[in-house]
C-alpha cells in the first residue's frame, strides 16, 4: 500500500480514550464516529505542500441498526446532516470517518469501495476525509485516505498535548 508522510492525523489522548468508550458502548457490535477539527496547509521551502490534520473531538455513532458499519456504508445523507450539524454547532470540519475492526486495522474491500465511493462523491467535504480503522482488541489504529484514486495509508501520531485553536 502506498504510504504518504505528508499527510499527519494527530489524534490525542482524550480522543483516543473516547475512541475506547465508544468501542465498549457498542460492544459486541463493531463501533463508528465521526472526526472533527482542523486541516492546516504547511508549504514546505521545497515547494511541496503537507498536510497536518488536527483532530478536536470525537463523535461515537450510536446505530439502532445492528452494523454500525452498514449504517456508515448505507447512509451518506445521513453522515452529511449530522456531521452539518456538529460542524454548525463547533465550526469544525469533518476530517475522519472512524470505525473499528473486530481484529486488525487492514481496509477491508468493502472499507475500500467505500472510501473510493466517497471520494469520488463530488463532495467536496469527502475529498480530503481520513478514514480511520481501530482494532477493538488492543485500540492499535491507522489512518488512510483516498489519493490520486490510490488507496494511501496516512501517518497518525498520538499526542499528549490538546491542539490549542
Ligand atoms: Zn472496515
Amino acid at each position: 500500500m502506498r504510504y504518504e508522510k505528508d499527510i499527519v492525523f494527530y489524534i490525542s489522548n482524550t480522543i483516543v480514550e473516547k475512541i475506547g468508550t465508544c468501542i465498549k458502548l457498542v460492544s459486541p457490535n463493531e463501533a463508528s464516529g465521526f472526526i472533527l477539527g482542523n486541516i492546516q496547509e504547511v508549504n514546505n521551502d521545497n515547494g511541496n505542500f503537507s498536510y497536518n490534520y488536527h483532530s478536536t473531538s470525537f463523535h461515537c455513532i450510536e446505530s439502532s441498526i445492528g452494523s454500525t458499519i452498514s449504517f456508515i456504508l448505507d447512509n451518506d445523507q445521513k453522515i452529511l446532516e449530522l456531521s452539518e450539524h456538529l460542524m454548525k454547532n463547533e465550526n469544525l470540519k469533518l476530517i475522519a470517518i472512524l470505525h473499528s475492526h473486530p481484529a486488525g486495522t487492514t481496509p477491508s474491500s468493502t472499507d475500500k469501495n467505500n472510501m473510493k465511493y466517497y471520494h469520488n462523491s463530488g463532495l467536496k467535504k469527502f475529498t480530503h476525509l481520513i478514514w480511520i480503522i481501530v482494532d477493538s482488541r488492543n485500540k492499535e489504529m491507522n489512518g488512510f485516505i483516498y489519493l490520486n484514486n490510490k488507496l494511501t495509508q496516512i501517518k497518525l501520531i498520538i499526542s499528549s498535548n490538546e491542539y490549542l485553536r
